[in-house]
């Protein structure tokens, strides 16, 4: 029996599980969106909020947070480019220079960086603020910004970075002027990152840097790329790497894209050949790389759920539904596919609920704990479950292979609807969720062992 409480009568809300899973399954989505429904929020996909140990949850928002959900509504609708907006809501190709653009007019307003403190340029938002951007963002097919910056090597910077480092690298992540790509993988180290062979030797006040780096994703895009390196072999192999960040138009450094099954040009080897590094371009102490690179990967992986665009997703799919035929009636009338489509709706709401929690304690002083993981491994599931469904519903429209269909103004009729073109591409793209950030094993070795404690 799981137990809520209405907000408004003080009435419990009793979900019993002693029913089939299907019939407790729609129940529950019945209640919970009458929950929502009772707290007059702008509509029954938004949640939540503030929870006081002890209480129920509060899931209205307060006025403050409903003016400034108008305020990004208002934002958006006005300076999001229309070709932009075009493209993410049919799954066209998004170029370097709509992601620059895009980051360009946040950046403007102040908006780029939600998640850095204000002494950086950050907005410092408290995690209603934070759900409140990512979901609209999501909602009107906004591009994602690149993590490697805002997300990822940034926090690094302002956290364990000199002073030089902030001032130099911190402003041009801050205005999207400067790219950044991500050096960890090698082709023998991936899991097993602490393998890594790539090595940075000491030559006066540079380090001279050989090896190989693979996966890169947009590192063709990239200006800067933050890499691991061993600077010692002494020891545990944790203790011998550290965390460079280089210019990735220093000579020695070669680009090779490695193309993906959807035809798609993302990820890259980056080969580095006596490259010159200088030495004030380490992040903290030489060998102690790995505790940087854990602190990044916690940050990458909390990221990596994309609740909002999974519920941009599911809208969707449930539109093409309605509007897709099966045995004489729209697809979302069939009894079993309903079911698929409420199982993973379930799954979503459960993992929203679970990221708020999540973005709860770490606004109250806790770091990216291990349960960042199950944030991942949920996440990453529910995106593949959704391409998924969304291939089974446009059943043969889905599967015919156009590249030039996924170009914005590529002006031939698509075979079957619009949305038909991006669904395979989309559906083949998604499956690196599960392999990308960390593999969804090596996630739940991390929750087996840090969380379970097994
Ligand atoms: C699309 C894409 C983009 C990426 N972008 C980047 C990037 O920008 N920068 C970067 O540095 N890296 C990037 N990666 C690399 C990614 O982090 C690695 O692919 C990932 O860590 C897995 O490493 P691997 O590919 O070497 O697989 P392996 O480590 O060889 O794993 C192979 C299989 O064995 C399983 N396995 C391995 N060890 C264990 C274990 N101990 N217990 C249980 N199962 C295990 C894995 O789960 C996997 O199924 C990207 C990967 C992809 C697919």
């Amino acid at each position: 029996m799981a137990d809520i409480r209405d907000l408004q009568t003080g009435k419990r809300c009793i979900i019993s599980h002693d029913f089939s899973p299907f019939t407790a399954a729609l129940d529950f989505s019945r209640r919970i969106n009458m929950l929502y429904a009772s707290t007059g929020l702008e509509s029954n996909q938004e949640p939540l909020f503030r929870r006081i140990k002890g209480t129920p949850m509060d899931l209205k928002f307060s006025a403050e947070h409903t003016a400034f959900q108008s305020e990004v509504r208002t934002f958006i609708e006005g300076n999001l480019p229309l070709d932009i907006q075009e493209k993410g809501r049919r799954g066209l190709k998004i170029e370097k220079e709509d992601v620059r653009r895009w980051h360009e007019i946040l950046f403007e307003k102040g908006w780029a960086a939600s998640n850095w403190p204000k002494e950086h340029g950050g907005c410092e938002w408290d995690t209603v603020r934070r759900y409140i951007f990512g979901e609209k963002l999501a909602r009107y097919h906004a591009p994602a910004l690149s993590p490697f910056g805002l997300t990822m090597v940034g926090p690094v910077i302002y956290t364990f970075g000199t002073d030089a480092q902030r001032k130099r690298y911190l402003p041009k992540i801050l205005s999207g002027e400067e790219f950044w790509c991500q050096g960890y993988s090698e082709p023998g180290a991936g899991s097993d990152l602490a393998s890594l062979q790539t090595r940075a030797v000491t030559d006066g006040d540079h380090y001279i840097v050989n090896g190989q780096k693979t996966w890169t994703t947009y590192a063709q895009w990239a200006d800067q790329i933050f890499c691991l390196v061993r600077t010692s072999s002494e020891g545990k192999r944790q203790e011998g790497i550290s965390f460079l960040l280089i210019d990735m138009n220093t000579p020695g450094i070669e680009v090779q894209p490695i193309i993906t099954i959807d035809g798609g040009r993302e990820i890259n080897s980056t080969f580095l050949s006596d490259v010159r590094v200088p030495l004030e371009n380490r992040i903290g102490e030489e060998n102690k790389g790995w505790t940087y690179a854990k602190f990044l990967l916690g940050n990458e992986r909390s990221s990596i759920a994309r609740v909002g665009y999974s519920k941009a997703r599911l809208r969707r799919l449930k539109q093409i539904a309605s509007e897709e035929q099966s045995g004489g009636r729209p697809m979302i009338e069939d009894t079993g596919f309903r079911r698929s489509i409420a199982d993973v709706e379930i799954k979503l709401k459960t993992l929203e609920f679970t990221e708020l929690r999540y973005l709860m304690s770490e606004t109250q002083g806790d770091g990216p704990g291990a349960e960042v993981s199950l944030l991942k491994i949920r996440g990453t599931e529910i995106q593949q479950d959704l391409t998924e469904l969304s291939m089974q519903v446009m059943g043969m429209y889905a599967h015919p292979y156009v590249p030039e269909s996924m170009e914005y103004g590529w002006n031939e009729d698509p075979i079957g609807p619009e949305i038909a073109p991006s669904l395979s591409p989309s559906y083949f793209n998604v499956r690196k969720t599960s392999i990308y950030g960390g593999t969804n094993e090596i996630q739940k070795n991390i929750m087996a062992k840090m969380v379970l404690g097994l």
